[in-house]
């Protein structure tokens, strides 16, 4: 069909870089930009301030070459017609689609995924109702976040779950909650109880959120014969992961053991989830999941017909240079 041949032409993998301008305290601390993206291009370049011997500074540039670069003045809408909203369709043809903000605390990986599950269900809700009127399609999200290894359900309570695979290898999270929606308001309200719950930590919302991984799932399921009480098999899901900053799998030397313990289970997780969308680009039959409770969450997510979105998030602060290049480098490796 029309559909499935245009699906064809979504790339397995996408990786999308997005810099989000200098804010007022960067401004003040008069940091500079260092990163140029030329009009229309899919590159970018970083210049690394850096120091001579004798103290003298010189400039070291890094050039990158993305799918698709995105610089300050993009918008999130442009983002959304960049990133998500070609694969919306593919979740009505079995698909299982993810897509991933990933960068350091404060380069704008929430402020660039908050947005993407409104606009994806507004048009599910649309395809549901134009395109595939009364086939019994249902709408269903669930919101949880990944904390030092353990899941949490954000729209139950931060309630703790756990997770079990099935015989046929299906992970499956028990008493993770599924909200049945029909309409983008209340799709909007879940998820901004989700972000509250998420943002409630013991030490302030930022510092906490900036160390768990936060997964909203959007799954279309199909009920058997149209009826209302036979179970729902699931048709399609997509997923929005805003993952934990990057700079935290870097924790590992911290003098708390509570912080290093967090910091070797993000940098366990990010590695593999690098290892695993490497191994599903070279079509690898051994995709390696266990290696952090993250990937093997998403391991139904990653196996069939899948499609993945990573968004790079970067500060273009000289400040943040380091962290930048860390972001860039590993983007570059998932492409
Ligand atoms: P992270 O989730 O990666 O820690 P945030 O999304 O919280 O970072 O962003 C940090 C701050 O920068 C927030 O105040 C956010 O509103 C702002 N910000 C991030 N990206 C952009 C952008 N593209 N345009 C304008 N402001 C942004
Ligand atoms: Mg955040």
């Amino acid at each position: 069909s029309a559909d499935k041949e245009k699906l064809a032409s979504v790339a397995k993998i996408k990786v999308v870089v997005r810099k989000r301008p200098l804010n007022k305290k960067e401004i003040a601390k008069k940091e500079q930009d260092n990163i140029t993206i030329e009009p229309n291009s899919n590159s970018l370049t970083v210049h690394e301030t850096k120091l001579k011997v004798d103290l003298t500074e010189y400039v070291e540039k890094h050039e990158f070459v993305f799918d698709s670069v995105l610089n300050e003045d993009v918008s999130n809408d442009e983002v959304y017609r960049e990133t998500v909203e070609p694969i919306v369709p593919a979740i009505f043809q079995r698909t299982k689609a993810t897509c991933f903000a990933y960068g350091q605390t404060g380069s704008g990986k929430t402020y660039t995924m908050q947005p993407l599950p409104l606009k994806a269900s507004q048009d599910i809700l649309r395809l549901m109702k134009d395109t595939y009127c009364n086939q019994g399609f249902q709408l269903f999200v669930s919101f949880f976040e990944i904390y030092g290894g353990k899941l949490f359900d954000l729209l139950n309570d931060r309630r703790k779950l756990c997770m079990r695979e099935d015989g046929k290898q299906k992970v499956c999270i028990v008493g993770l909650q599924e909200h049945r929606v029909s309409n983008v308001d209340a799709i909007g309200e879940l998820i901004e109880k989700g972000n509250a719950t998420r943002s409630t930590g013991t030490t302030g919302a930022n510092e906490e959120s900036s160390r768990s991984h936060a997964i909203l799932q959007l799954a279309i399921k199909k009920s058997v014969d149209n009826s209302e009480s036979k179970p729902h098999r699931i048709v399609g899901k997509l997923s929005f992961i805003d993952l934990a900053g990057s700079e935290r799998g870097a924790d590992t030397t911290d003098n708390d053991k509570h912080t290093r313990i967090e910091g070797a289970e993000i940098n366990k997780s990010l590695l593999a989830l690098k290892e695993c969308i490497r191994a599903l680009d070279n079509d690898q039959l051994h995709i390696p999941f266990r290696g952090s409770k993250l990937t093997e969450v998403l391991r139904d997510s990653f196996i069939g017909d899948s499609r993945t979105v990573m968004i790079s998030c970067i500060s273009p602060s000289s400040g943040s240079c380091e962290h930048t290049l860390n972001t860039l480098r590993y983007a570059d490796r998932v492409k």
